[in-house]
């Protein structure tokens, strides 16, 4: 059996990298836990003081789980995020926000505060919960192929769980970004402030770990008060309150597809339609 997600450290960087290629990396549960625990031994590793997280094959990731074998949403897990209780013999949105709370919204918020610089190497596709995952890391450095969006406005979802479109692009473009759907390139990426670096393609490992490399040279204390600096001031521009409202218009939203299609709270989205449509971008 493969490994959801390979582990590896290379001098002071752990390159932590999701590992689901015939899937486009698509994230189920397993693969949540098993990002934790390799999140968790870097931050343990005094020799580590860089966390590469990059996604194997031509794409970083499409984003949750939403239609391959593996998708894993009623099975039990140990929460680690949030003081909850299990999801799975629940119903409704007493499911729902229990499963969210835990893997989506906490997890993202846990990863946030890794003691420790992270840095996102995005290749191909980074859609909707893949910009989650993009966006906890403190930079992101992209190849000119890839590519973004958050298209869950099609499922009258106002956005990915953990809400920080406004705080990373900016309220207009964050406006765009929602109400199209579409793909946005790197360079447009980049334009907006999104990203730290565009490199070609054929560079993006070996510029991601030089970068990695050169802020591994600084003290790890230096480094984890530092980000914890720039946390906060985020947090102090809203970014954590105006999540934890959002989370409840998200959460509004998946009642109501239930509510109005026969408790499809994915408003009769799949992992087909939804890639089809982030083609039309
Ligand atoms: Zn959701």
């Amino acid at each position: 059996m493969t490994e959801t997600v390979r582990y590896e450290r290379r001098d002071g960087v752990a390159l932590v990298t999701m590992n689901r290629p015939e899937y486009r990396n698509a994230q189920n549960s397993a693969m949540t836990y098993a990002l934790d625990a390799a999140f968790t031994r870097a931050v343990e590793d005094d020799e580590v003081k860089v966390i590469v997280l990059a996604g194997a094959g031509e794409h970083f990731s499409a984003g949750h789980d939403i239609g391959s074998p593996g998708r894993d949403t009623d099975v039990s897990f140990e929460n680690k995020a949030v003081l909850w209780w299990d999801h799975v013999d629940k119903a409704g949105g007493d499911q729902r926000f229990a499963r969210e709370s835990e893997v989506y919204l906490g997890m993202c918020r846990r990863w946030r505060e890794i003691p420790k610089p992270t840095i996102a190497s995005v290749q191909g596709a980074c859609v909707a919960g893949a910009l989650m995952l993009a966006w906890v890391c403190d930079l992101i450095v992209a190849a000119e192929d890839a590519f973004f969006a958050d298209p869950v406005v099609r499922m009258g979802i106002p956005g990915v769980e953990y809400f920080a479109h406004p705080w990373v692009l900016g309220p207009r473009a964050a406006k765009e970004v929602l109400f199209t759907g579409e793909r946005f390139s790197a360079r447009q990426a980049k334009e907006w402030g999104m990203l730290n670096r565009v490199v070609p393609r054929a560079d993006l490992e070996a510029e991601t770990l030089a970068l990695a490399g050169r802020i591994a040279g600084m003290p790890r204390f230096g480094l984890a008060l530092a980000k914890k600096a720039v946390n906060q001031a985020e947090d102090l521009m809203g970014l954590r309150s105006g999540m934890d409202s959002v989370f409840g218009l998200h959460h509004f939203a998946h009642a109501h597809n239930a509510e109005v299609s026969g408790g499809d709270s994915l408003g009769g989205q799949d992992a087909r339609s939804m890639r089809d449509a982030g083609r039309t971008g």
